[in-house]
């Protein structure tokens, strides 16, 4: 748990138990057949409202639901009981920081691969603030792994099987003396990063690969394309060639973890001039905040983690 800081509680099938009890059977087809499916979300503690705003609660459950009927976990609960049993978790573990919610359900006990319950679901929240590379920003490799494809293993859905060629194209990238990877799809273009998505800018316009590109279908990709226009920025959707990547003025990676990541080179040829593009900085401020509850126009997407609004 080194870096990530130790959950205090988990909730196990609808209880809340210490941490260290959240266990399952290691014959779980959630664990051998990886028939599980998950969520991460961020909750983000306002100092003058004493309270911890989570982001864009029903997007994630809308997103765990239909991860949940592709790969046929059947019998979990439904996004309000997993809403109030979310809040209520962190609630209870009663952190004054920002905080990262994992949420998963799968295929309980021992079952065949294609079992379809009986379903368990766990939930952990734990202390995150921002990762050092929103600031620093990160060195990309493009990956000779191809994205899995919608008609294999479909990307479209945060699924844990997914992420074996995630982790295939991150090792790789690592081992090439980069931080991350960017993942080409089976046509040759650029599909996504190991766990965000990638939007470039060129002419001034950003960039980012459609829903159909072998990505998932991501909450803050989704939130940066309804807010660019806010600070006079334009973002389309479409398939970005890799060659595109070297001729990117501006790049960033992103997603609920990440947040923005600017992203400074792509095969150790520099973006823009290298450093995070005031575009890139321009947007990260803004969505900065959104995320916490400055915009009014936004403030239907936080859902408030304590019932007093006085953290307690
Ligand atoms: N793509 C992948 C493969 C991811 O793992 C993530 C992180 N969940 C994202 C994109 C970004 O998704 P979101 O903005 O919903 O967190």
């Amino acid at each position: 748990m080194s870096d990530h800081g130790h959950p205090p509680l988990a909730n196990m099938n609808g209880k809340i138990v210490p941490f260290g009890d959240a266990k399952i059977s290691i014959m779980a087809p959630g664990l051998t057949f990886a028939v599980l499916a998950f969520e991460g979300l961020r909750a983000y503690w306002n100092d003058d409202e004493q309270q911890l705003f989570a982001f864009r609660v029903p997007e994630h459950m809308d997103r765990l639901d239909f991860s949940n009927a592709v790969i046929e976990i059947e019998g979990c609960p439904d996004a309000e009981k997993l809403t109030a049993e979310m809040l209520e978790l962190a609630e209870a573990c009663a952190f004054r920081q920002d905080i990262y919610i994992r949420m998963q359900t799968y295929v309980d006990e021992w079952g065949a691969m294609a079992a379809t319950g009986p379903a368990g679901y766990s939930i952990v929240c734990r202390a995150r603030g921002r990762v050092a590379a929103f600031h620093e920003g990160r060195h990309f490799g493009v990956s000779s792994w191809r994205r899995n494809e919608d008609d294999a293993s479909p990307p479209r859905i945060k699924a844990s099987a997914n992420y074996l060629n995630s982790r295939l194209a991150g090792l790789e990238a690592k081992r090439n003396g980069y931080d991350a990877a960017v993942i080409l799809n089976r046509d040759g273009s650029v599909s996504e990063g190991p766990g965000g998505c990638i939007f470039v800018m060129r002419g001034g316009q950003f960039i980012t690969p459609p829903v159909t590109a072998g990505i998932l279908e991501s909450v803050t990709r989704r939130t940066l394309i309804e807010i660019a226009g806010d600070v006079g920025l334009e973002v389309i959707q479409r398939d970005i060639g890799r060659t595109e990547l070297y001729l990117a003025e501006e790049a960033f990676y992103c997603g609920t973890g990440q947040e923005l990541v600017p992203i400074l080179s792509f095969e150790r040829k520099p973006v823009g001039d290298g450093q995070p593009g005031p575009a890139t900085l321009k947007l990260q401020d803004h969505y900065d905040a959104v995320v916490r509850g400055r915009v009014a126009a936004y403030r239907h997407w936080l859902t408030p983690v304590y019932a007093n609004g006085d953290g307690t």
